[in-house]
């Protein structure tokens, strides 16, 4: 999608903090932490959020689930971190490209905000 920011990121037409990164998924930090380690998770194929998903994309999330674990692992993660992806207005979801925030090394309150 040529006017989302993600899509733009993933693509590499501007330049960031890459985490991780292969044929079909892209990990960055995020440019506003919440956390001492924030960072997005998202697929390079547009997908606006968690309901427009499609039976097809369910190998695409179940992979990138299972990244997560190594991604954490590899961040330092090891005393537990949260995952989060916002879904629509209510959630606050900002950017309209699926992304899940994994976020770490700090304690975690719930409910959340
Ligand atoms: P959400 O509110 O769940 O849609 O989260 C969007 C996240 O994207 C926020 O945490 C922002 O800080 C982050 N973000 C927005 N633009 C950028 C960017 N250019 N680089 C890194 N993170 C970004
Ligand atoms: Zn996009």
């Amino acid at each position: 999608m040529a006017d989302c920011i993600f899509c733009m990121l993933a693509n590499h037409d501007i330049p960031t903090s890459v985490v991780y990164e292969d044929d079909e998924m892209f990990c960055f930090k995020d440019a506003d932490p919440q956390a001492p380690v924030h960072v997005l998770l998202i697929p390079k194929k547009h997908i606006e959020c968690l309901d427009d998903l499609k039976e097809e994309d369910a190998p695409l999330v179940g992979r990138m689930m299972l990244k997560i674990q190594d991604i954490a692992k590899n961040l330092g993660l090891e005393n537990g971190y949260r995952v989060v992806s916002n879904n629509g207005e209510d959630a606050f979801q900002t950017v309209k490209h699926l992304h899940f925030h994994i976020l770490g090394k700090r304690k975690m309150t719930w409910p959340p905000g």
